[in-house]
């Protein structure tokens, strides 16, 4: 099939079940123009001067700028805002003929975890409907899981790709930090940001990586990584694995994780280990305080001057939470009680989960150690901050992480989280695409 007969096929199934049918909600905006390119791109395939990506179909989350696009951060703050420029993750894949279908739905700032406090309405999960697709990537996952593109972009900050993605059933990758540069994203906490890719399998995703991986002279922190695409389906042969030591409430998805490593090492002769990381358990009460200090100056520019509407005016619950408490904690007066205190707990986090890299190849747990909740249903703050319990101490420490589909609980996809040494991308994909394999 061209380009242009599977964009209109996915367009259909928009059309279809977007806003109506199955109300999935994953998109904000559709590019127009996709048609067009669509036409462009088939052309450059026929003459056979085509780029890696030509004939995949990209959405895009809605924090992330292209040009002429609205990068809402489905927030009604930035409600008409249209992007001036393209992110340098945009850049890289219409360089390589990636055509971008749309901007998708999300949590208002990247702020949540469920998808629901998207100004806009929130995501309906195409797997298990009427559940919540698990954010703040939801209209990404959703779009993917759903067969509405091949492939998409989240932004991960404390689990923002990867728990979504576990809830839809589908691949997401958390690249390390300064693997991809952040320059047209808009910041929800800039020092644990980072773009990456969500995909139907881990040859996508290590496609989509490979392209918007790298050095960006406009990200001053961006390093890049290396990867070779032509060795992802190397099985590595004397793996160590260490399954993360961490009370799961809901133990079925424990066993789920458990018995896919069995698998893996049954099949390739891995060493499997337990492995303990300390102050795992400290994790959440020290992404918070940071996170807190890093929005609320993230969103001093949103003064209703120079972009959109004054974000205090008009915000969620979530956002205006953060803002305050952010402002509240930048106090001179309290610096030494929360947020002094997060710095030095990360240190701490990232030292422990640097020195168990001195003792196994990667790192297994659960992505999410509970199941989704109902579109709606109400749960407690507690509640919420339990979805990230296990993907944000990888933010934190910086390293890379993905989730793969592991299989399903009440016919709820559940994903397994494998976690490598910082820009050990090459050796994440080797292991994943191992697993997906069994
Ligand atoms: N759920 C987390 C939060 O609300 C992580 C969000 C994210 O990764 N953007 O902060």
């Amino acid at each position: 099939m061209t380009t242009l007969e599977r964009l209109k096929s996915y367009l259909k199934e928009i059309e279809k079940n977007d806003k109506k049918g199955n109300k999935i909600n994953a998109f904000l905006q559709l590019n127009l123009r996709a048609i067009e390119e669509a036409k462009k791109i088939d052309e450059k395939i026929k003459k056979g001067n085509s780029g890696k990506l030509a004939g995949k179909i990209i959405a895009i989350k809605a924090n992330i700028n292209v040009n002429g696009m609205n990068a809402s951060c489905a927030s009604k703050t930035l409600e008409n805002y249209k992007s001036p420029y393209d992110a340098t993750v945009i850049k890289k894949i219409r360089e390589e003929d990636g055509l971008i279908i749309g901007m998708t739905n999300m949590d208002e700032f990247a702020c949540g975890w469920s998808g629901e406090t998207s100004a806009f309405g929130a995501t309906n999960n195409p797997k298990a409907l009427g559940f919540v697709s698990g954010g703040s990537s939801s209209g990404s996952c959703a779009s993917v899981s759903a067969k509405m593109c091949d492939m998409a972009l989240g932004s991960d900050t404390g689990g923002s790709i990867r728990v979504p993605a576990s809830h839809c059933g589908v691949v997401g990758l958390k690249p390390s930090y300064g693997s991809v540069s952040r320059y047209g994203l808009i910041d929800m906490s800039m020092s644990l940001d980072q773009i990456g890719p969500i995909t139907k399998s881990v040859s996508d995703a290590a496609l989509l990586f490979e392209i918007i991986n790298g050095k960006d002279e406009k990200d001053a922190v961006s390093l890049g990584s290396r990867t070779n695409l032509k060795e992802i389906e190397k099985v590595p042969k004397n793996i160590k694995v260490g399954i993360l030591e961490f009370k799961v409430k809901d133990e079925r998805i424990q066993k789920l994780i458990d018995k896919k490593v069995e698998e893996a090492k049954n099949k390739y002769g891995w060493k499997i280990q337990k492995i303990k990381i300390d102050y795992i358990d400290l994790a959440i009460a020290t992404y918070f305080p940071i996170v807190y200090v890093e929005f609320f100056s993230a969103t001093r520019k949103f003064d209703g001057r120079r972009y959109g509407k004054r974000i205090e005016e008009v915000c969620g619950e979530e956002v205006l939470r953060r803002i305050l408490g952010g402002s509240e904690i930048s106090k001179a007066e309290q610096a030494g009680r929360y947020y002094y205190l997060a710095l030095k707990a990360r240190k701490l986090i990232e030292e422990e989960i640097r020195k168990a890299f001195k003792k196994v190849d990667c790192i297994i747990s659960p992505t999410v150690p509970r199941l989704p909740h109902k579109i709606g249903e109400k749960i407690s703050i507690g509640e919420m901050f339990q979805y990230d319990a296990l993907t944000c101490p990888i933010n934190l420490a910086g390293n890379c992480a993905i989730s793969i589909p592991a299989g399903e609980i009440n016919r709820i996809p559940v994903g397994m989280q494998i976690i490598c040494d910082k820009f050990q991308e090459q050796k994440l994909f080797q292991i994943a695409r191992s697993f997906e394999k069994v």
